[in-house]
């Protein structure tokens, strides 16, 4: 091992990323003896290992999604706090993807690496803002790793969402959302711009909704949309996992008029395969500008990246100078987007 070669001591192996002289992976995708964790999604966050380290609110995420966040047992670490483990000192700063969700800082004989789970830098009002910290290695993701994916203003989208209430006032406005981070990101929009209404859920989206709110992230009025009587779903917006929208369940809706946050829904194709009238682009994960700035900005010389569509950030990052490695971790998934 020698700390200025990064992959003689961060080394890719059967279970995912592993940290030597740490002795833990770093978000494994199958069981192991310890692991840290960036953030809940499922992902980063599998079942099965023996000890977890990862902020409070991860872990409780965890529990809740998973049945346990570890076998054996869990350790909670807050933004900013620094640990020692094994030879390295490990350190959790916010990643701005969802609630919990860090980067992991890890130093090794002077030298610090930056693995940053999935991290957007637009304005979220519910979790910390991305954090920069200047590195030596950076680990980024790449979900929207094109030059034409560009995410605009969350809150322009959450504008177009408002009109359409008001242009159909009878119709019950479907919106696909992500359980863990989208669905509350689009609540709290709409309550900052100044929707007051109730807000109805489906089923599989209150328990992630009870964390967030046990965190102290307010979510206003939500009610359960099973079992909402037909005059109450009029022109109300009624939040389901992206599964739902499309099946007997939305069909239930006063003429349901369905939409769908996410990043993808830049994709015209996408939100026509899925028959969404109203697509909204809000992504919890960084477009082209945000990944070339963010790397920029860490002032690493060397640059991993994961989360396929690699080649045109791996070609950015080299021709910008910097040493560039495409990570194949397997089990990374744009499932939650
Ligand atoms: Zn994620
Ligand atoms: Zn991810």
């Amino acid at each position: 091992m020698h700390p200025e070669r990064f992959e003689s001591w961060l080394t890719v192996g059967t279970h995912g990323l592993y940290c030597r002289p740490g002795g833990f992976h770093i978000d494994p995708h199958s069981a192991v003896n310890r692991a840290v964790i960036t953030h809940a999604h499922s992902d980063h966050a599998r079942a099965g290992h023996d000890h977890v380290l990862a902020t409070r609110e991860t872990l409780a995420l965890m529990k809740a999604r998973l049945g346990s966040a570890a076998k054996l047992g869990t350790q909670a670490l807050g933004y900013g706090e620094t640990l020692q483990v094994g030879d390295v000192t490990v350190r959790l700063v916010p990643a701005g993807h969802v609630l919990g969700s860090a980067q992991v800082v890890i130093e090794w004989r002077g030298r610090r690496a930056v693995i940053s789970g999935d991290y957007k830098r637009s304005a979220d009002p519910t979790n910390p803002p991305f954090e920069l910290v200047r590195c030596d290695l950076f680990v980024t993701e790449a979900t929207f790793a094109l030059p034409v994916f560009t995410h605009g203003d969350a809150k322009g989208e959450v504008a177009k969402l408002l009109k359409s209430l008001k242009q159909f006032p009878e119709r019950a406005h479907v919106v696909g959302v992500y359980g863990l981070g989208k669905c509350q990101r689009l609540i709290a929009l709409l309550r900052e711009a100044g929707y007051a209404e109730p807000i109805f859920l489906h089923g599989a989206l209150a328990a992630c909704c009870q964390i967030y709110e046990s965190f102290g992230v307010e979510l206003g009025a939500l009610k359960p949309a099973t079992g909402a009587k037909r005059e109450e779903l009029k022109g109300a917006v009624v939040l389901a996992p992206p599964s739902a929208i499309a099946d007997r369940w939305s069909r239930r809706m006063p003429d349901a008029l369905t939409a769908f946050a996410s990043g993808w829904m830049r994709v015209r194709a996408r939100a026509r395969q899925r028959g969404v009238e109203l697509p909204l682009v809000i992504s919890d994960h960084a477009d082209w500008r945000e990944l070339t700035r963010t790397i920029h900005e860490t002032g690493a010389h060397e640059v991993w990246v994961t989360h396929g569509r690699e080649d045109a950030l791996l070609h950015h990052i080299q021709s910008t100078g910097r040493h560039g490695r495409a990570l194949a971790l397997i089990g990374r998934e744009d499932e939650e987007s």
